[in-house]
């Protein structure tokens, strides 16, 4: 028996759980990593084998889940989250939003442990408002590819919302905006990793329709650091997580190109079907509730992502 409080990561060997991971070791929590490796990979936690206080569980979270002991927090981060891991994994998706979220909030409520679900800014689809606020609805196409990752997000926030308005469980709800950082996997088809691979290899950077859709990518350290501060803030409703700094993806293939110092040139092929046109996060909330802001700018971001992809490039294992 130890006193210190213990927390369950699902999705713990995927890119954003792991680092989640490293995070709750060196805050002092007992870790439960738990993963199916459907889209993980175990070398992201590796390095944390043989460490006091961490457990790794290979489980599929939409079975039913239990964990021996007390159970202070759950952060549900289990789900295929690329495009085309989602569009690969139509059904597996579906699940894991929908049935994995009813046994890991039924785990919650068992074990009288605080959850927080990790949503996304696809909640708002192909938005109609902008920059999006956490008060906005959404534009989403249920039918449509990705209606599967951003529906089975919006079941599980109704869900989770449920769970704790009847049975009282202590909740908390992050919408994370596009992510980068070091364990992404270069070929999950996200434009980071896509183009980086790309300008590294010396090979044409894919850039979906015109390139003039935006994003607003936020370093990974700094979405760990938002999480950390919503998980022990009292807040209920949702907190967009994210980087304001919007780019359109033409714009995003030229810095990569100048950061990674590439002779690669720029090919156009067609935008994926309902590819939302813009994205930008308004983070009022989070900025007011928890004290939060991004630190990390772009720059320094992918400095840290590129060396990182390097090495991965040129088949040095990581750590
Ligand atoms: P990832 O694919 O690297 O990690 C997801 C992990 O969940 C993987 O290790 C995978 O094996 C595991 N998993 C999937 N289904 C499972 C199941 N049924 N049982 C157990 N484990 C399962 O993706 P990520 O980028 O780290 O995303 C983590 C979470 O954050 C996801 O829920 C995703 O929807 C959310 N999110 C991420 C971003 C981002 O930009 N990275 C943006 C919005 C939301
Ligand atoms: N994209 C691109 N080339 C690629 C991969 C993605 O131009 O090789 C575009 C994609 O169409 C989208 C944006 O980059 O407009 C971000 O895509 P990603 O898959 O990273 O995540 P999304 O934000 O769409 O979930």
């Amino acid at each position: 028996m130890s006193n210190k409080p213990k927390v369950l990561i699902t999705g713990g060997a995927g890119f954003v759980g792991s680092h989640l991971c490293d995070r709750f070791l060196a805050e002092g929590f007992e870790v439960v990593a738990m993963d199916n490796l459907i889209t993980g990979n175990i070398q992201n936690i590796s390095h944390l084998f043989g460490r006091e206080g961490f457990t790794y569980v290979k489980h599929d979270v939409t079975n039913y889940t239990f964990v021996e002991g007390e159970l202070d927090y759950i952060l549900h981060f289990a789900s295929p989250a690329s495009p085309i891991d989602y569009l690969k994994l139509p059904i597996q998706t579906l699940k894991v939003g929908a049935l994995g979220t009813h046994k890991i909030l039924g785990l919650a409520k068992e074990k009288k442990a605080r959850v927080l679900i990790a949503s996304t800014s696809e909640v708002y689809g192909d938005p109609l408002i902008h920059p999006q606020r956490e008060d906005y609805w959404g534009n989403v196409n249920p039918i449509g590819l990705r209606g599967v990752y951003d529906e089975a997000k919006r079941f599980m926030e109704s869900m989770t919302m449920a769970y704790h308005r009847v049975h009282g469980v202590e909740t908390r709800i992050v919408r994370i905006f596009n992510t980068y950082g070091p364990r992404m996997r270069l070929d999950d088809g996200r434009v980071l990793p896509a183009f980086v691979g790309q300008a590294l290899r010396g090979e044409g950077l894919s850039v979906f329709g015109d390139g003039s859709q935006t994003r607003s990518f936020c370093y990974v350290d700094d979405l760990v650091e938002g999480i950390y501060r919503l998980l022990l803030s009292d807040e209920i409703m949702p907190v967009n997580i994210g980087n304001p700094a919007e780019i359109t993806i033409l714009d995003f293939a030229k810095e990569i190109i100048a950061l990674t110092g590439s002779s690669s040139e720029i090919l156009y092929h067609p935008l994926p079907e309902d590819d939302p046109k813009v994205r930008q996060p308004d983070i009022t909330r989070a900025r007011a509730i928890l004290g939060w802001e991004p630190k990390i700018d772009r720059h320094e971001g992918l400095k840290r992502t590129i060396e990182y992809f390097k090495k991965q490039v040129h088949g040095v294992p990581q750590v």
